[in-house]
């Protein structure tokens, strides 16, 4: 990108204030950097808007003078998407950061883009209801940056990804026109599900400036379980019971290699082992009912799976604190693999009977490639999602170890794809997977989305050179 003219920059400052046009370099840091260290980008000038008419004039100005725009929520994808990797100006939607309307009766709430996720969780307390997406990073990421990235999660088993979650947009177009699509309906068959498009899309679409959302009712009793194990297909049967007896109170289903909970309690703070002896393998399972009666349910499933010798041993968290120590061990293992030196990381889906195979397979194909790797899968078994990370064989140089990232990934991906599965479950393309998404998207899908971008975005100025 050449130099934003300074009378450009002036223009852009008249639209969302003085204040708000972020152009010292130290002030800029935040946002071309992010947690990993992966990415690191530049950009002159980062504007932080507050309404939907500020991004709307935003867009028009840029597609007068074809200037490329990052959208950037809260800087958490693990994609590289929010980054502006060619100097492009970055447009920070935390401002927009309001809750328009909580209708109870409707069960919706209309937010904005740049509410965090948890203020959403929590303002759907305040009203006896549940916002159901969750994950690591809900301290800090955005509904907007959930939407843009289709974010999955702990409770999507459950409740579905974030697009299931979504009954209508609120979307600035590359050229500064508004689509209203914020609808409250659940059923609405008028022709083409436009706001669709734009869920998951990574902001090469359009800016989202409001989410309207849906709420479900506030569970009464929550139990979670922390299970060891012999193998994942034995986590597979459990999985089975657990869905046959709790239907869809069965809410989360997690699956944790050994080595993954060594390195949480190993490197977490505060992490605790919540069972007595070690195990080749752990499920952090959890149910939610409307009624009371989610402990018996869980009690039944885990005396049933005993008595099958599924299990090997099991605890149910006694109170909130234990219940949220089970959390901490899952939430803290992606950190936790950094100390442990490189990590060379996948966000596979395969079907969900397919997980027990593809776990082996990687592992012999991955330590045969490089001979002392560490595999550490972690995941959410229930979707089939796996997060199948692999840290380097100790001792070795970590910058060779990461040099392998594309070989590694490569021997990954032929087995996902084999299994029919797919190499961003719910992390996204961004540019960490644009290059190999030609090599294993169907031909037609891929012309399709490169027409669906030149019509929404004929100048190439919304987030470019990512996904595609
Ligand atoms: P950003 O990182 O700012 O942006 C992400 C993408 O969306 C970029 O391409 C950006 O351009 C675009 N974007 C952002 N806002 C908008 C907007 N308003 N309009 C258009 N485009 C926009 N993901 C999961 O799915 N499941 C998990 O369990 C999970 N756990 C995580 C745990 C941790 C600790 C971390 C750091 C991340 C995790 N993620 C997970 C990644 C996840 O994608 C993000 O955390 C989150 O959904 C992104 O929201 P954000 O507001 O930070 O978006
Ligand atoms: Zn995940």
């Amino acid at each position: 990108m050449p130099p934003l003219p300074p009378e450009l920059i002036e223009k852009f400052r008249a639209i969302v204030g003085a204040k708000y046009a972020v152009t010292d370099p130290a002030d800029i840091e935040p946002y071309v950097t992010e947690e990993r260290n992966l990415f690191h980008g530049r950009s002159p000038l980062v504007l932080r808007p507050a309404t939907t008419a500020e991004v709307s004039a935003i867009c028009k100005l840029a597609s007068e003078y074809k200037i490329a725009l990052v959208p950037q929520g809260g800087n958490t994808g693990l994609v590289g998407g929010q980054t502006p990797h060619n100097g492009e100006v970055v447009v920070s939607l935390r401002r927009l950061d309001k809750i328009r309307e909580v209708d109870t009766a409707s069960n919706t709430m209309t937010c904005e883009a740049g509410v965090v996720l948890q203020i959403a969780q929590q303002k759907a307390a305040e009203v006896d209801r549940l916002f159901p997406l969750s994950l690591g990073a809900e301290g800090s990421c955005t509904i907007g940056g959930n939407l843009s990235t289709n974010a999955g999660g702990t409770a999507a088993l459950a409740y579905g990804v974030a697009r299931e979650m979504a009954l209508g947009l609120e979307v600035v177009l590359a050229d500064g026109r508004v689509l209203n699509a914020l609808s409250k309906l659940k059923k609405d068959n008028t022709g083409y599900n436009l706001h669709n498009l734009f869920i998951g899309a990574e902001g090469t679409l359009g800016i989202i400036t409001a989410a309207t959302l849906k709420l479900f009712p506030k569970p009464r009793a929550i139990e979670t379980a922390f299970v060891g194990l012999k193998s994942p297909a034995e986590a597979l049967k459990l999985l089975t019971i657990a869905q046959g007896e709790a239907s869809t109170a069965l809410t989360s289903f997690e699956l944790l290699a050994e080595m993954a909970v060594d390195f949480s309690i190993r490197h977490g703070i505060d992490v605790r082992d919540p069972l007595q002896e070690k195990h080749p393998w752990y499920v952090l399972m959890e149910l939610s009912s409307p009624r009371d009666d989610a402990r018996a349910t869980l009690e039944s499933i885990l005396t049933r799976a005993m008595e099958e010798e599924i299990v090997d041993d099991a605890v149910i968290a006694a109170n909130l604190t234990q219940r949220s120590g089970f959390w901490k061990l899952r939430d803290e293992m992606s950190a936790a693999q950094k100390p442990e030196g490189g990590s060379i990381k996948h966000d596979i889906s395969v079907p969900v009977a397919a997980v027990p195979a593809f776990i082996a397979e990687a592992d012999a194909a991955v330590v045969k490639l490089i001979p002392g790797a560490r595999p550490v899968p972690f995941g959410h078994l229930g979707d089939g999602n796996l997060h199948y990370n692999v840290s380097q064989p100790v001792g070795v140089n970590t910058a060779d170890f990461l040099a392998r990232w594309h070989d590694v990934n490569a021997v990954v991906f032929e087995i996902v794809l084999r299994m029919g599965g797919s190499i961003s479950a719910e992390h996204g393309i961004g540019v960490l997977k644009r290059d190999e998404l030609p090599e294993v998207k169907d031909k037609t899908a891929i012309e399709l989305m490169r027409q669906v971008k030149a019509m929404l975005d004929p100048l190439q100025i919304m987030n470019p050179g990512k996904v595609l």
